[in-house]
């Protein structure tokens, strides 16, 4: 660990921008940590029925208090850190990202941060949309780089019962048609699938966003948290869908850009975009799974699935420095070995419930 070697830069008071490389992270199964999720929030003014139901998240919910939360200070510093060790996207999420008061201050200082080598990080958003077309300038200015809406329905009446606050869809339409118009992008928007629920939808959203700015990703509805209830019978494979919709519009299958993506890329035959597959459920992509994840209140979870997660925010709060920081981080992810996904079909319906695994809306997608 070489970062205590430069003092200015190991020093949290200093605002380093830039750390000495620590020569980049391998976990037990040889995955690099290369992309970091921060949530910044596990509040959100939806109740989108297959994350946050009404029932488990109502108005007795006890969310965190707001000193319990990062600081930006502390999610950059967290940051910087990750970036040393090889981590060279971070997306930020929640519960509602936008909620979080100030995020374009958050959103500036990271995209001020540099790797070892001096390039900039790519800074992404996974929002609902709900406050995009207020924010959408702002967010460009602060420098954001890539944006995911969610989006699951584009019949009005559905996206109302799926958010269950009766949001109208028109307005997340309006928010990603702002944030087209500030020069955000490239735009995914993200469509969660749920068999009974909105897979009748799954041609309209493809025929109305093909040829759109925007790629249209279908996501498998997964066992995330345990408020859910999920089901195997409600997840429809990503087999399917491209089935469903090859019918209509041929598609053929694009190679993936960069390790460790997760939609499985394919392409409208006749030249008009491209839509993506997550799935997560039929099809794991744990062997290339480089994502790292941070909670609202500062735990480091290596898994979407994982039970527990490591305490930074202790650290940071117990007066670490960096190089303490980044020897925590790195015994963490070196020591990963998750891949529950790939696992998940060996486990009976019964071992898989034992398993206390955190909520979606609590670490973000
Ligand atoms: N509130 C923001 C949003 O909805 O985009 C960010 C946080 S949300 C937890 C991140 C992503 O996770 C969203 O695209 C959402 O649709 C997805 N998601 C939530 N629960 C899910 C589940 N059970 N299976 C698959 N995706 C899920
Ligand atoms: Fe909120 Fe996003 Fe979860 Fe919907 S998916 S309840 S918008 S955190
Ligand atoms: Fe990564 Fe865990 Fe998801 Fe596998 S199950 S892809 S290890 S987050």
């Amino acid at each position: 660990m070489s970062l205590s070697h430069t003092p200015s830069a190991g020093d949290p008071a200093s605002g380093a921008l830039r750390l000495p490389s620590t020569g980049g992270l391998v976990d037990r199964l040889d995955r690099p940590m290369r992309d970091l999720r921060i949530s910044v929030t596990d509040r959100c003014n939806f109740r989108c029925v297959y994350c946050m139901p009404r029932d488990v998240f109502g108005r007795d919910y006890a969310f965190l208090d707001r000193d319990e939360l990062l600081s930006f200070e502390e999610i950059e510093r967290i940051a910087r850190v990750a970036v040393a060790h090889g981590v060279r996207k971070l997306r930020l999420t929640g519960g509602e990202p936008l909620l979080r008061r100030g995020i374009e201050d958050l959103i500036a200082r990271l995209a001020a941060l540099r790797t070892p080598a001096g390039d900039r990080v790519e800074i992404a958003l996974t929002t609902n949309g709900s406050a995009l077309a207020v924010k959408a300038r702002s967010l460009k200015d602060a420098g954001l780089d890539r944006l995911t809406v969610s989006i699951d329905s584009l019949d009005d009446h559905l996206f109302q019962r799926m958010n269950d606050v009766r949001f109208p869809v028109a307005r997340v339409l309006d928010g990603v048609h702002a944030a087209h118009e500030a020069g955000l992008g490239p735009i995914k928007l993200n469509m969660v699938v749920k068999r009974g629920l909105n897979d009748h939808e799954i041609e309209t959203m493809a025929a109305h966003f093909k040829g759109s700015p925007y790629t249209l990703r279908f996501i498998e509805y997964m066992d995330v948290g345990t408020s859910n209830g999920w089901s195997l019978d409600e997840v429809v494979p990503s087999s399917e869908i491209i089935e469903r919709i090859d019918t209509l519009f041929p598609l053929e299958q694009l190679s993936p850009t960069a390790v460790g993506e997760t939609a499985k890329r394919w392409r409208y035959r006749d030249g008009t975009g491209e839509i993506g597959l997550i799935s997560s459920v039929t099809n794991a992509f744990c062997g290339t799974c480089n994502r790292a994840r941070i909670s609202t209140e500062g735990r480091l979870f290596t898994c979407l699935f994982a039970t527990e997660g490591h305490d930074l925010r202790a650290l940071l709060r117990g007066g670490a420095d960096d190089a303490r920081l980044a020897a925590a981080m790195a015994s963490i992810w070196t020591a990963r070995d998750d891949r529950y996904s790939e696992e998940r079909a060996a486990l009976t319906p019964e071992l898989r419930a034992a398993r206390q695994r955190i909520e979606m809306s609590y670490i973000g997608g």
